[in-house]
C-alpha cells in the first residue's frame, strides 16, 4: 500500500503524516514548510506514505510545486489522500477536482474542522462525499482526532475501481480534447482526458509526455487553434481562464448545496491582531521588539544561568571523574591530554551552550507555529520590494536562523530563478544558532550589562547587509525580467501546542547535538593535535605549534580588523567547518579550566570593540562547510558557490574594518 498525501500549503498534510507515521517532520503555521518529498512507513508496517509539499494546482510554477507534481505523475502509489482545509473548502476544492480527474483512488481527509466552526462554517460531509463520489473522513490532523477511521478506509478505496471524474468544459474544449485523444494510444496513465486538459491549461511536465506521441509542432498549432475558439465562443481570455472559471462555477455549485454559514463571522481576532503587527510603521518596530525579547530570555533569563550550570558540571565533576579514572587505569599522559585538553575542551566548550541554543529554537518555533512568522515576510515585504527582492525571500531567511542548510533549501518556493539564486546566495549572512555559541562567549566576556542588545544588534547587522547586497546584486549581476509578485497567505493565528513545540525545537536542536558528536568532536582532535605538535616535534610550547605557525601566517591579515594574533586566526580558519569550532578552538588554544577563565584570558587578546569587530567577522565570513555544500547543490553551478563563498569574505572584511578603525577613530 503506498500512499501519497496531496493538498494546498498549510492545510496540515505533514501534521497528519507524522502521526500516521510516527516521523517528526517539520511543521510550521505557514505556506512553504515543506520543499521536499518525505517517505514514512505507516506505523501498522503495512504501507507508505509519501508527504508532499503544497499545491494549488497539478501546474507547477515553483521548484517545490514541481517536486508534487513530478511524483504525483511518474511514482508508483495506489492511493491519493487528499487533505482539505475544511475552514477554506472552495479553494481546496480547485486541486481536488484536478486530482479527480485524474483517475486514481482517492480519499478526502476533511481538516481543520474546528477552524471552519470557529468561523461559523458548517460542512455537510455526506452530501460533498456523495457528490465528489468518494469517501471523506473528518479529521484534525493536530490532535490525531478521525486518524484511526482514515487509516481503515485506506484498504478498501485502494481496492475500489475509480471511475475518473467529468466536468464538461463546454464544446470548444471538447471537441478539441476528442482530437487530442484519439492521436494518443488506448491504454495510457493517466487518463487522456487528464492528459488534454492539463496540456490545454498549460502543463509543461504533460506537454513533454504528450510529444513522445504528437510531434510538437503540431501540437501548438492545435493550441493557437483552440485558443481562437475560446476567444470567440467562450469570452475568455485564454483556455487556461476558461478551465479555471468552468471548474470554480462547479465549485461554487458544490459550496452552495454542501457549505452553510451559520454565523457571520466578520472582523476575526485574527484581524484585528493583524491590524497592529502589520501596521506600516509599527510593523517592524514591533517585530525587533519580540526579537528582544527572544534574546533577553535566551540570554539574560533562562540560557545563561542554565549554561553556567552545565560549564559548572564540564569543568568539576566531569573533569574531575575523568582525572581520578584515568589515574586509576594508568592512562598515559597523551591520552590523558588529548581527552581533557582535547575533547572535554573542545565539545563541552561548545555544548555549554546547548540551553541557550534549545531557549532560542523554542522560541523561534513558537513564533513558526503561532502564525506570526508569515506577518513578519508581510512586514518585511515592504522593504525587500524597494531591494528588488520580494517578502517570500524573507522566510528562507528566518529558517537560516535556526541553521542555513535547511533555510538555503527553503529558497525553492521562490518561482523566480533569479530572485531563488539570489536568496540562496544571501540566506547564509543569517545569524544562525553556530554562531550564537561564539556570540555567547563574547558577549558573556566584554558585553555582560548589554548582552541582548549586542546579539540582537548582529542579527540586524546580517539582515541589513542581506537587504544591501540584494540591491546591489539586482542591479548589477541580476537584472530582473519582470516583476514577480508577492503571494503569501496569512494563515490564521494559531495557538501553539506543547506537543508540536517540543518537537520541533528539539528537531532544531538536535542537528547542534549531533554536530557536537561528529564535526566538532573530530575537529576539536584535530585542533589539539596541531596544538600539540610542532615542526620541532610533539608536545610543544602552543606558541611552536603547527597551529600557532599555520595562525601565524595569515595573521597579519586581521590586525587591520583588531585580531591580528595567531590565536584568532586559527579560530576563524577551523571555524569553515562549523561555526561552533570556533568555540572549541579557543577552549583549546587558551586551554581554560573553566568558561571563568577562559573568558578572563580571552579579555586579556581582544578589546572590546575588536571583539565586536570579530563577531561581527564571524557573521559574515564564508558559509560553514554543509552550507557551502548544499548552495553548491541547489545552485548545480561551481560559480555560484564560489562566489558566495567570496564575495562574504571580502563583505566580512570590509565591514569589520569600518567598524574597527571607525570605533577607535572615535575613541572606543
Ligand atoms: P502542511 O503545510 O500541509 O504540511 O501543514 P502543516 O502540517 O505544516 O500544518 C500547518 C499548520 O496547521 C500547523 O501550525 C499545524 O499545527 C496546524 N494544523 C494542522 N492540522 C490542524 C487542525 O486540524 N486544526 C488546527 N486548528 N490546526 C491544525
Ligand atoms: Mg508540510
Amino acid at each position: 500500500m503506498q500512499i501519497a498525501l496531496a493538498g494546498n500549503p498549510n492545510t496540515g498534510k505533514t501534521s497528519l503524516f507524522n502521526i500516521l507515521t510516527g516521523s517528526y517532520e517539520y511543521v510550521g503555521n505557514w505556506s512553504g514548510v515543506t520543499v521536499e518529498k518525505k517517505v514514512g512507513v505507516l506505523k501498522k508496517k503495512d504501507g507508505t506514505l509519501t508527504d508532499l509539499p503544497g499545491i494549488y494546482t497539478l501546474i507547477p510554477l515553483t521548484a517545490d510545486e514541481e517536486v508534487a507534481t513530478h511524483c504525483l505523475l511518474h511514482d508508483d502509489y495506489s492511493l491519493i489522500l487528499n487533505i482539505v482545509d475544511a475552514s477554506q473548502l472552495e479553494r481546496n476544492l480547485y486541486l481536488t477536482l484536478q486530482l479527480l480527474e485524474f483517475g486514481k483512488p482517492i480519499l478526502m481527509g476533511l481538516n481543520m474542522l474546528d477552524v471552519a466552526k470557529s468561523y461559523g462554517l458548517a460542512v455537510n460531509i455526506n452530501k460533498l462525499s456523495r457528490l465528489l463520489n468518494i469517501p471523506i473522513i473528518p479529521i484534525i490532523a493536530r490532535t490525531g482526532h478521525g486518524c484511526a477511521d482514515l487509516t481503515r478506509q485506506f484498504k478498501q478505496v485502494q481496492s475500489q475501481e475509480a471511475s475518473p471524474f467529468h466536468l464538461d468544459y463546454g464544446w470548444v474544449l471538447e471537441q478539441t480534447i476528442t482530437k487530442l485523444s484519439r492521436r494518443l494510444p488506448e491504454q495510457l496513465t493517466p487518463p487522456k482526458r487528464w492528459l488534454c486538459l492539463q496540456f490545454l491549461e498549460g502543463n509543461k511536465l504533460v506537454g513533454k509526455l504528450l510529444e513522445k506521441y504528437i510531434p510538437a509542432k503540431e501540437l501548438q498549432e492545435l493550441l493557437t487553434e483552440t485558443e481562437e475558439k475560446i476567444k470567440q465562443y467562450e469570452k475568455a481570455k485564454s483556455i487556461a481562464q476558461h478551465i479555471r472559471l468552468k471548474r470554480m462555477q462547479y465549485i461554487d455549485q458544490l459550496a452552495s448545496t454542501c457549505l452553510s454559514k451559520e454565523k457571520e463571522v466578520t472582523i476575526t481576532f485574527s484581524d484585528r491582531l493583524d491590524a497592529v503587527v502589520t501596521h506600516k510603521f509599527w510593523g517592524i518596530p514591533i517585530f525587533l521588539a519580540f526579537m528582544f525579547l527572544m534574546f533577553k530570555f535566551t540570554f539574560d533569563w533562562f540560557g545563561t544561568p542554565l549554561s553556567d550550570v552545565l560549564d559548572a558540571f564540564f569543568s568539576g565533576p566531569l573533569t574531575d571523574g575523568l582525572t581520578f579514572l584515568f589515574d586509576r587505569v594508568g592512562a598515559s599522559d597523551f591520552i590523558k591530554a588529548v581527552i581533557l585538553n582535547g575533547i572535554v575542551s573542545g565539545v563541552g566548550g561548545v555544548l555549554v551552550f546547548v540551553p541557550q541554543i534549545f531557549m532560542l529554537f523554542f522560541l523561534i518555533s513558537f513564533i513558526e507555529d503561532s502564525g506570526y512568522m508569515a506577518r513578519v515576510a508581510l512586514v518585511m515585504d515592504r522593504i525587500m520590494e524597494k531591494m528588488g527582492l520580494n517578502g517570500k525571500t524573507f522566510i528562507p531567511m528566518i529558517i537560516g536562523f535556526g541553521c542555513n542548510v535547511p533555510g538555503v533549501m527553503a529558497a525553492r518556493t521562490i518561482e523566480q530563478p533569479k530572485e531563488r539564486l539570489l536568496t540562496i546566495l544571501l540566506t547564509p549572512l543569517m545569524s544562525c544558532s553556530a554562531r550564537l555559541s561564539v556570540y555567547s562567549l563574547f558577549v558573556g566576556t566584554f558585553f555582560v550589562k548589554n548582552q541582548a542588545l549586542i546579539v540582537l544588534s548582529l542579527y540586524v547587522l546580517g539582515i541589513v547587509v542581506a537587504m544591501i547586497l540584494a540591491k546591489v546584486f539586482s542591479s548589477t549581476l541580476f537584472k530582473q525580467e519582470g516583476d514577480s509578485i508577492f503571494v503569501i497567505e496569512l494563515p490564521p493565528y494559531r495557538i501553539p501546542q506543547w506537543k508540536t513545540l517540543s518537537r520541533s525545537t528539539w528537531e532544531k536542536g538536535k542537528g547542534f547535538v549531533r554536530k557536537a558528536g561528529t564535526f566538532i568532536f573530530g575537529g576539536s582532535v584535530a585542533i589539539w593535535l596541531l596544538s600539540y605538535a610542532g615542526p620541532t616535534g610533539i608536545n610543544v610550547d602552543m606558541d611552536k605549534s603547527f597551529l600557532a605557525l599555520i595562525g601565524g601566517w595569515i595573521a597579519p591579515l586581521f590586525a587591520p580588523i583588531g585580531f591580528g594574533t595567531w590565536q584568532a586566526s586559527a579560530a576563524l580558519l577551523t571555524g569553515f567547518l562549523a561555526k561552533e569550532v570556533v568555540v572549541s578552538t579557543m577552549n583549546i588554544i587558551y586551554a581554560a579550566p573553566d568558561a571563568d577563565s577562559l573568558k578572563s584570558l580571552i579579555s586579556g587578546y581582544f578589546s572590546p570593540l575588536a571583539a565586536y569587530s570579530f563577531m561581527v567577522f564571524i557573521l559574515l565570513y564564508v558559509p560553514c562547510l554543509a552550507t557551502v555544500a548544499v548552495i553548491y547543490k541547489e545552485t548545480a553551478s561551481r560559480k555560484w558557490t564560489w562566489f558566495s563563498v567570496i564575495y562574504a569574505l571580502v563583505i566580512a572584511y570590509m565591514i569589520s574594518l569600518i567598524i574597527y578603525q571607525g570605533g577607535r577613530w572615535l575613541g572606543f
